[in-house]
């Protein structure tokens, strides 16, 4: 990197030009560890200052949100939308809310969206949202008149050409619907290619609400083929129990597997004999309920725990599906003592780089969730095609497209870590592969 400055350096950087975001450090510290030889190959990249410019955002929003709780009394939040890379395409990532939402936050998820939305091949640029509003035990009417503030503000930033948000961590269906209806209100245009995540009835792609699961067990079963291994038989562990998750353990299910464990906020539930996936769906989906009461209502053994770690229950697969640093290092140790032969991300950045130091150690296949979660957004791609050709697809051609997506992603990861000689090294090939096809199309747009 003669005339450049090293990696290092340039990371040093980033991290005191952005200070106190421990969480977009980390993204972006992964990514950057990954660049070395695909920089060494393309010194174009380096007189592009591509580093440097994809990691600062083209655009950060930080809004007011104030709404009125049922006392009658006024709520001020933080509202966040930052608009990272529209080299590919419009920007395009979920809203979170949760109260842990901050600008680093948003900026790691970001981040991550930039180059998770570019190896779907699909033209979506990278951007994330949300705010730092606790949903837990709010009111329908709290909700709502939270969302319409939210949309409010964010209306002016946002189309279907321009950037398409979507759900996360505490935006469903319905808060898309809510965020739509306040859209739609202010504007007076039917433009419902605005936001992803919909209503089949408004515009919803039939698959949205699986896809991320489904196409992280899709990338799980790719992994094992390549690596002669079957997913059938094998004991999966899921945490979580939020649309991610359900639709992992439905699917790993369907195909031969053996979900034993899963979780929410409170404890986890572990059956050696299998979850009923459709009891949980019905608890934490439909009843918005808490995994505790699971064993009263199963047939099986189930048994709740409190405390201690999910990752304590021996399996094959694990699949953390909650959220970002749920399974640091003695999770890892954990899980490599009890023989586990793979460990896919369905969240955003799951696994500690401490843990997923202790896994590439042990030799455990790694689906880094850049690629293994990006079923989710690759629906959304597709939901923002079906919108702009007014059709809609069916449920079954349109899980297909997905497995499609999910094989291609894992294709070109693992082709992109054989290129430069390190075979099995998903967080490379996803990381060297993303990176590439942004960076080129920045190339071709000059400075
Ligand atoms: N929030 C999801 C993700 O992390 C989906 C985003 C989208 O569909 O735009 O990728």
């Amino acid at each position: 990197m003669s005339k450049h400055q090293s990696l290092d350096a340039l990371r040093q950087q980033i991290i005191e030009r952005n200070p106190n975001e421990p969480e977009f450090h980390q993204a972006v510290t992964e990514v950057l560890n990954s660049l070395e030889p695909v920089m060494a190959d393309h010194p174009e990249y380096q007189d592009a200052k591509l580093i440097e410019r994809i990691c600062e955002p083209e655009r950060q929003i930080l809004f007011r949100v104030p709404w009125v709780d049922d006392q009658g009394e006024v709520q001020i939040n933080r509202g966040f939308r930052v608009e990272f890379n529209s080299a590919l395409g419009p920007f395009k990532g979920g809203l979170r809310f949760h109260p842990s939402v901050n600008l680093g936050v948003v900026k790691f998820l970001g981040f991550e969206q930039i180059f998770k939305n570019a190896l779907t091949g699909l033209p979506i640029g990278g951007g994330k949202g949300g705010a730092d509003f606790d949903p837990k035990g709010k009111s329908d009417g709290e909700i709502m008149r939270f969302c319409q503030s939210f949309m409010t503000e964010l209306y002016r930033y946002i189309g279907a050409d321009t950037d398409v948000p979507a759900g996360d961590i505490g935006v469903g269906q319905r808060e898309i619907g809510l965020l739509f209806g306040q859209y739609k209100r202010i504007t007076n245009r039917y433009e419902n290619g605005v936001v992803t995540g919909k209503q089949l009835q408004w515009g919803g792609a039939r698959g949205r609400q699986e896809a991320t699961g489904y196409g992280a067990v899709y990338f799980l079963q790719e992994m094992l083929g390549a690596h002669r291994k079957k997913l059938k038989g094998k004991k999966v562990v899921v945490s979580g129990t939020g649309n991610v998750a359900v639709f992992a353990m439905e699917k790993a299910v369907e195909l031969g597997a053996k979900v034993v464990a899963c979780s929410d906020s409170d404890g986890y539930v572990h059956d050696a004999n299998g979850l009923d996936v459709e009891l949980v769906k019905q608890i934490k989906q439909v009843e918005k309920g808490r995994i505790r009461d699971y064993p009263k209502r199963s047939k099986g053994k189930a048994e709740y725990q409190s405390d201690g770690s999910i990752w304590q229950v021996a399996c094959d697969v694990a699949m953390p599906c909650a959220t970002q640093n749920e399974l640091g290092e003695d999770d890892a140790q954990a899980l490599i003592d009890n023989k586990v032969m793979a460990v896919v991300e369905g969240a955003n950045m799951p696994c500690t780089p401490e843990a997923i130091q202790a896994f590439s150690d042990a030799k455990v296949l790694f689906g880094p969730g850049k690629a293994a979660n990006a079923g989710g957004v690759a629906m959304s791609a597709m939901e923002m095609q079906q919108n702009a050709a007014r059709e809609s697809w069916s449920f079954d051609y349109s899980i297909e497209q997905l497995q499609q997506v999910m094989r291609e992603i894992h294709q070109s990861c693992f082709d992109t870590a054989k290129q430069y000689d390190r075979k099995g090294d998903y967080v490379f090939g996803a990381n060297a592969a993303g990176f590439r096809q942004v960076a080129d199309a920045m190339l071709a747009f000059g400075v």
